[in-house]
């Protein structure tokens, strides 16, 4: 049997930054609260500072930067690299090439910077502090962001930005309260800590626990309590299929700030192009895994031949109704769009338009239905008997 091979050297430069402040954390900051306590001013400048750095790096470093899922307006930009400085995660270059290496080589341990298949403990804090072969800077995969002025200057400024925005700003907000130590332990050290392992839960836990309706194929999961503490990026399975997408929780109830913050940006100019998934393509997506997945249950069942001819029945009228229904909203749309437009009013009149809109209705009804029975006909899989061991 060959011995595991030695971990690579300490990146003591990085364990100090990184670690130190936990211990901050985990002695002086209760310390001081018990013996002198920390006031509401304190304490709103704490969650303050923690919004602005998650914010900035989950719309600026990641969904901005990393996948170009939007276009912002420059004084955003700015913004989120001051923010992206105060939460002390490297500068947003290196930041978005190790990002989109994960993406590509999702899971691929020797590719993969923090990749989930090495274990909690390695995709949460180790891959920063050893100097493994994958985490090792490259930035041939981010020249567009080389050439961006706002990024090259936060890279070259980084170190005076993360001080001016980890310790000036929190001595800054003490003086002007008469509590300077207080400020800087709680909106400077908890803060900071907070929001550095809120971000490292992304790439641990919403890699280990939560479902995966999108691609059953990586370790990445949607998981919506994740989404609490990570403003929204909990929906890593959606996010890991369409990262182009600038929403990670997809339906209007779900706990993404990210999403909300970059749609209103979009309403006062500050954002814009937004990319978004169709609906037709993410439920084709999901859809289609379902489908795989009751197959491979089809096998474990009594009769299976029958219920694979119900399953693929079933199953392949609502692609073509959704096909159908996609096909009509378009047209629809477009119907819609033509009637504002005088060079295409003549192609469809105002009949045209009723009619496709009572068609696209009607389906629209069709479809719930079939939703209702192919969801219907996926719980009776969790139902049925086994097929038992002198029958198999
Ligand atoms: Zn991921
Ligand atoms: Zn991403």
């Amino acid at each position: 049997m060959t011995p595991p091979s030695p971990k690579p050297p300490i990146r003591w430069l990085n364990l100090a930054v990184l670690g130190l402040p936990i211990l901050v954390v985990l002695t002086l900051v209760p310390w001081y609260g018990i013996n002198y306590g920390y006031d509401l001013y304190e304490w709103g400048w704490c969650l303050s500072l923690l919004i602005f750095c998650e914010m900035s790096i989950t719309a600026g470093y990641h969904r901005l930067w990393s996948h170009k899922a939007y276009k912002a307006h420059p004084v955003l930009k700015f913004i989120f690299v001051l923010g992206g400085a105060c939460a002390l995660q490297n500068d947003c270059i290196t930041w978005a090439s190790d990002h989109r290496r994960h993406h590509l080589y999702v899971d691929d341990n020797d590719k993969d910077p923090y990749s989930a298949g090495k274990g909690f403990w390695y995709s949460h804090f180790e891959w920063m502090i050893r100097d493994f072969d994958s985490t090792k800077e490259d930035t041939s995969n981010v020249k567009d962001l080389l050439s961006d002025p706002i990024l090259s200057w936060q890279r070259q400024h980084y170190l005076v930005l993360l001080l001016l925005m980890n310790v000036a700003v929190p001595v800054l907000i003490g003086f002007l309260h008469g509590d300077i130590w207080g400020s800087l332990l709680l909106a400077g050290f908890l803060r900071l800590v907070l929001s550095q392992h809120f971000t490292y839960l992304i790439n641990s836990a919403a890699h280990i626990w939560g479902s995966r309706d999108y691609d059953p194929q990586q370790t990445a999961r949607d998981n919506w309590f994740i989404s609490l503490f990570t403003f929204g990026e909990g929906y890593h399975n959606y996010h890991h299929t369409f990262a182009w997408d600038y929403r990670n929780g997809i339906k209007w109830y779900h706990w993404d700030p990210t999403k909300w913050l970059i749609k209103f940006c979009s309403w006062i100019g500050l954002t814009y192009n937004l990319r978004q998934c169709s609906v037709y393509r993410q439920e084709l997506k999901r859809l289609q895994v379902q489908y795989n997945h009751a197959l491979v249950s089809c096998e474990k069942v009594i009769d299976s031949p029958s219920w694979r001819e119900k399953l693929e029945l079933e199953y392949n009228q609502l692609v073509e109704t959704l096909n159908h229904w996609a096909e009509l909203k378009q047209q629809w749309y477009q119907a819609k769009s033509a009637q504002l437009s005088t060079d295409l009013h003549e192609k469809f009149n105002d009949l045209d338009t009723e009619s496709l809109r009572q068609r696209y209705r009607l389906l629209k009804i069709e479809l719930e239905g079939k939703r209702r029975s192919w969801q219907a006909l996926l719980n009776t899989f969790t139902s049925l008997p086994s097929p038992s061991p002198q029958s198999a």
